[in-house]
């Protein structure tokens, strides 16, 4: 018994003084790997409410304040959270819960019409940390989609519901429901029919002539946001009425991970806004992910990458806004404006809305 204790001790002794050598060898490569996943010990957030012709010249200053006030409201609701040592994921559905509930974006209460003066709401959220997703399309009595879109990722086996469906899930889980009129805003309504009164508006068939009136006359208006905790832990996500005068129950790319929403905890998360046939297309917040992670640039140079030049050339317009896993941001866009904010760890606050 002594001697196989002895014998034992022996093997531990050298299989202890092994282990260093074997790592020292593995290295140099693991370390920077590692570094690079290493939680940063920071947190940010960053949000849109959308992007599009927005000009100085067709805004008063109190409508401009209106919208600075609540995107101020809204990243600070987030940012409390993150400050606090919540999760990344808590903080964007916070987040866009503001946005949603103000008429003042197109997302939740203030939805845009569709060709047939109905809301059709769609929205995604994603978690960086286990490439989870959930998201919704065309639902037209949940209050806020993206709280919806989150329970399609923590209790649901799908990741994408729709229509009818989505709705009875919303109402199995005990979500706001709320009447479809709801969503009935006199701005909204005015909009969709100077867009329904222009000629040949209603015969279009190719996605540039239907769409062109619409381009001319609204901004986009969807809202989202991406956040990184202090955990390390990356989240993104998207909530939109759509496109004005949409027809036949079309889905844009707010609620299609990897174009409207993306969150790696190896890269970024992202969320989009602009002309969601292009960025389903161009996938578009996949490719800035995927740009990092493949090629090994940063943030900035693949999301200048994507939108002004790629999606550009492409004939999309739009934006998006993403962070890093370091904390670092971009609020990217080839539109005339886009309203944005992004607040870092030590509470520095940062809104814009047109181009500067
Ligand atoms: N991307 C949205 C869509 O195409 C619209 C927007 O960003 O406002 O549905």
């Amino acid at each position: 018994m002594k001697k196989v204790l002895i014998f034992l001790s022996f093997v531990l002794f050298f299989a202890c003084k092994e282990q260093p050598k074997e790592t020292a060898e593995t290295t140099t490569q693991d370390v920077a790997k590692e570094e690079l996943q290493k939680p940063a010990n920071t947190f940010g957030i960053v949000i849109h409410g959308g992007a599009g012709t927005i000009l100085k010249e067709n805004m008063t200053s109190e409508k401009e304040a209106a919208y600075k006030a609540k995107l101020k409201e809204a990243i600070e609701t987030g940012h409390v959270i993150l400050k606090n040592g919540g999760t990344s994921l808590e903080a964007v559905e916070k987040t866009i819960n503001i946005l949603e509930d103000s008429p003042l974006f197109n997302a939740g209460k203030g939805a845009v019409f569709t060709y047939n003066e109905t809301n059709e709401l769609d929205a995604s959220i994603m978690d960086g940390s286990t490439l989870n997703a959930g998201a919704v399309a065309g639902v037209s009595t949940v209050k806020n989609p993206i709280n919806l879109a989150r329970e399609v990722m923590i209790n649901s086996p799908h990741v994408l519901l729709s229509g009818k469906g989505a709705e009875q899930f919303a109402e199995e889980r005990n979500l706001e429901i709320v009447d479809p009129s709801y969503f009935y805003t006199e701005g909204r309504m005015k909009v969709l029919k100077r867009i329904k009164d222009k000629p040949n508006h209603a015969d279009s068939k190719s996605a540039t002539s239907f769409y062109d009136p619409i381009i001319k006359d609204s901004k986009f208006g969807t809202v989202g946001c991406a956040a990184l905790d202090k955990h390390g832990n990356l989240a993104a996500g998207t909530s939109t009425g759509g496109m004005t005068a949409k027809k036949w129950n079309r889905i844009g790319d707010s609620p299609i991970i990897g174009a409207g929403t993306y969150a790696n905890n190896t890269t970024c998360a992202i969320s989009s806004t602009g002309w969601g046939e292009y960025f389903i297309r161009g996938m578009v917040a996949y490719d800035i992910s995927a740009m990092m992670e493949y090629k090994g640039i940063s943030l900035e140079e693949a999301s200048k990458e994507v939108i002004q030049n790629k999606l550009t050339n492409l004939g999309g317009t739009g934006g998006i806004v993403a962070i890093d896993n370091r904390g670092n941001v971009s609020m990217e866009f080839n539109t005339a404006g886009m309203y944005r904010a992004t607040m870092n760890a030590d509470g520095e606050l940062t809104i814009g809305i047109y181009k500067e």
